[in-house]
């Protein structure tokens, strides 16, 4: 790692008071957390978590919502770095700090808990060199004053921790996501002359994932991509399936990276819709061309 240059600005958690000493997987950490311990709850307080597409798959599922109804109600958007990249956050109490999914008992989803509570107090830093196509990770330690995890005695590696935290499929399922922010912002200027309907479209594709299905079939949709029966039925039937093919489609769409096969007469297809839309508007008397 000694020799790799890494910027933890590019760190989607960078809001984190994050200490910049960086690990590997083998680092022992000293840290234990349980019910019981004093400060229990003192973290899910004063909460800024940053969700991942793969968090909201996981609660909106738990919770029994569709994405829209759970973004509406648990989250708020806000734009990384002030590029225009849209991320979620998680909101607070009405009038409050606290986590919504707090109680006495503890967190009321923890089996389906965030990336970011479940990392806790180990920070991720997800870093991409301008010269290479991958993602690298590295882990770091936030101290905050309210933890008291830190002064218990257990030991435990950073591997083992991720492991005991159910975060190896949280770590897979958000890897495209961090891999698109990092390819975005290091973009640079260029994000800049990205199109809004493209911003909306990566908004919807990462976090409004029942929204995003319901474009996946409609007739604009299949005008455009030729994609087999067995993935369609796949996309409308398996979120983490839906989850991965938005991504592709994010990439396509802004980087024009080329995966998904287009029909041979989408243009076509394309302008001769335009074309009934616009007489449609003529007809109806509402053209504002
Ligand atoms: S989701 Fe659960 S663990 Fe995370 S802040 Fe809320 S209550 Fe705490
Ligand atoms: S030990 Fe740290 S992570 Fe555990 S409940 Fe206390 S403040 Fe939260």
């Amino acid at each position: 790692m000694a020799d790799v240059k890494i910027d933890i600005k590019e760190s989607p958690f960078v809001e984190s008071p994050v200490v910049p000493e960086q690990f590997d997987e083998s680092h022992v950490i000293k840290f234990n957390c349980y019910k019981g311990i004093e400060c229990f709850n003192a973290c899910c307080r004063n909460i800024d978590i940053t969700l991942t597409p793969y968090d909201i798959l996981r609660l909106k599922k738990r919770l029994g919502l569709t994405s829209g109804e759970f973004l509406k109600q648990y989250t708020y958007p806000f734009e990384f770095n002030k590029n225009s990249i849209a991320g979620v956050k998680m909101e607070p109490v009405e009038g409050g700090t606290e986590c919504q999914f707090m109680t006495d008992e503890g967190c009321s989803v923890y089996e389906d808990r965030p990336t970011a509570c479940r990392y806790y107090p180990v920070g991720l830093l997800s870093t991409r060199r301008a010269d290479e196509n991958f993602e690298r990770m590295s882990y770091a330690m936030v101290q905050e004053d309210h933890c008291k995890g830190h002064f218990e005695e257990r030991e435990i590696t950073i591997r083992d921790y991720r492991k005991e935290q159910g975060l190896e499929d949280y770590d897979e399922h958000g890897s495209g996501w961090r891999q698109l922010i990092l390819k975005m912002k290091s973009a640079g200027p260029a994000i800049g002359a990205l199109s809004r309907s493209s911003l909306q479209f990566f908004f919807m594709a990462c976090y409004d994932l029942d929204r995003f299905r319901e474009f996946a079939k409609s007739e604009g949709f299949s005008a455009t991509f030729d994609i087999d029966d067995a993935t369609r039925q796949e996309l409308y039937t398996d979120d983490l399936a839906l989850l991965k093919f938005g991504e592709r489609m994010i990439l396509q769409i802004m980087f024009g990276e080329e995966t998904i096969k287009k029909q041979a007469d989408a243009y076509d297809a394309l302008v001769a819709r335009r074309r009934e839309q616009k007489e449609l508007r003529e007809e109806l008397g509402d053209d504002e061309s």
